[in-house]
């Protein structure tokens, strides 16, 4: 009788948005369709905002020209003190567990989706505000390699496979309609 029973979304609540199946959410909520596009916007320009307020506090301050690859892995590093993902250690019990069934001293950290989600947006910020894409400290290689280390930590640490990869697996229609006509050399009589 009720409509809005099944609504909320149970579980989720260690998943930090990420679905752990094979549920075809993407990563950058932008589901363009319906919904107004200011939600990433938003989020972008907070994130742009949190990453400006870190330079500033940096000892010593940091101007964002002169900011570098290795700024970001600080940044990025500095975040895990924030982080609601338990990620542990090779010699806890529940190492590789989804599921621990009881609580473990392991750390807690920035999930490996956010963090991606995060430099993504931080990237277009970045040029966005007049940064030239080349000096782009967001889309360096040390940044990537980082984000692809936390992945497979994390993916062992906690079991999880997040193996999203689109590969060109099934090749588009394979139909030759009208070009190759069938060999059938049966009986005609
Ligand atoms: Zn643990």
């Amino acid at each position: 009788m009720d409509p809005f029973a099944d609504i909320e979304t149970s579980q989720s609540e260690n998943a930090n948005s990420f679905n752990t199946g094979n549920s075809n959410n993407s990563t950058a909520g932008t589901s363009s369709s319906a919904s107004t596009p200011s939600r990433y916007e938003n989020q972008k320009r907070r994130d742009w905002n949190t990453f400006g307020q870190y330079l500033k506090n940096h000892r010593p301050p940091l101007a964002l020209s002169r900011c570098s690859a290795s700024h970001v892995l600080e940044f990025l590093r500095y975040l895990d003190q924030f982080g609601k993902t338990k990620v542990h250690t090779p010699i806890c019990p529940f190492y590789g567990h989804p599921n621990p069934p009881a609580p473990c001293p392991c750390p807690l950290r920035q999930a490996w989706g956010s963090l991606d989600a995060l430099i993504g947006r931080l990237r277009a910020a970045y040029e966005e505000n007049g940064g030239r894409p080349e000096a782009n400290p967001f889309g360096a290689r040390a940044v990537r390699l980082y984000l692809r280390e936390v992945r497979d930590l994390q993916s062992k640490a906690r079991g999880i496979s997040y193996e999203k990869k689109k590969r060109k697996r099934a090749p588009p229609q394979q139909q030759l309609s009208s070009a190759a006509p069938p060999t059938t050399s049966g009986d005609d009589a």
